[in-house]
């Protein structure tokens, strides 16, 4: 297996250009709203987000929505803005694709390609990011045990792309009081056998603001290589993922505290 240590010793560190790498000696903070909403939204929270010294913006355009009925995301007109805050700000961005109708798209307008926790499963999705020359990460499907989940990344891996990043972001199991059950012992699992960086999300592990910064500082504390935090200027008024989501204040209480988690384990924050 590609993403193993066994196959190879040496950690896959990810250079995204402008001194931005996601390796063992840093700490990336991927921070912004769950999707794309408005241009309006979108400016106002990289701005704040960039000011506080965040260089890595995440917002999905194509959301692969649970309920068919639900709104679907801004398309290409999202990618549009997400590439505003790209010029304007200097900003690494990262968004999802929802089926590989939309991959060569969202690698045009991103410097991470984010494969969800649904589309994970989808194998043409795999294969066309595996051709990419785009870093990807990739999420762990809810329902996909570690194997399963390592044996995704190596569709990708193996069509070519090294530049891959698992990403733990919950499971689904017994346990329904959070909205999944973040698994940090499979994620304890996945830095010991692989080479790959690993980034944890604990918005979507958990689905409620109330428990996100106590998730984020044991993930800083876990020595992963980053964190994926969903932000929003008006949680209230999100149109996705809105029990998860911090407000900006939230946020920077929480980033000047995930700093120094990352420093005592000798990271710098990116
Ligand atoms: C997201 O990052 O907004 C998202 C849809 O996450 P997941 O695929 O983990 O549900
Ligand atoms: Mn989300």
């Amino acid at each position: 297996m590609l993403s193993t240590k066994k196959h190879k010793d040496d950690f896959q560190e990810i250079d995204l250009g402008g001194n931005i790498k996601v390796s063992k000696k840093t700490f990336a903070i991927i921070a912004g709203p769950c999707a794309a909403e408005s241009r309006d939204q979108v400016m106002r929270t990289a701005d704040r987000l960039s000011e506080m010294g965040v260089r890595m913006f995440r917002a999905g355009c194509f959301k692969p929505r649970t309920d068919p009925y639900a709104w679907q995301g801004s398309g290409e007109e999202g990618l549009e803005w997400l590439d505003e805050v790209r010029k304007q700000y200097g900003m690494k961005i990262i968004s999802e694709v929802s089926n590989y109708t939309n991959v060569a798209l969202v690698e045009q307008y991103s410097d991470i390609i984010q494969i969800g926790a649904k589309a994970v499963y989808d194998h043409s999705v795999l294969n066309y990011c595996g051709k990419s020359q785009k870093p990807v990460l990739i999420k762990r499907g809810f329902g996909a045990t570690v194997s399963e989940y390592l044996r995704m990344t190596e569709y990708i891996l193996s069509k070519g792309n090294q530049n891959v990043m698992l990403c733990e972001r919950g499971i689904r199991s017994f346990e329904t009081s959070t909205r999944f059950t973040f698994d940090l012992c499979g994620a304890a699992v996945m830095q010991d056998e692989t080479r790959l960086p690993l980034i944890l999300d604990p918005s979507h592990a958990s689905g409620n603001a109330k428990f996100v910064p106590k998730l984020a500082l044991a993930s800083a504390a876990f020595d992963c290589e980053g964190l994926l935090i969903e932000v929003h200027s008006n949680p209230e008024e999100a149109l996705c993922d809105k029990d998860q989501a911090l407000d900006l204040d939230e946020f920077k209480k929480l980033y000047e505290r995930v700093k120094l988690f990352a420093e005592i384990n000798g990271r710098v924050v990116v």
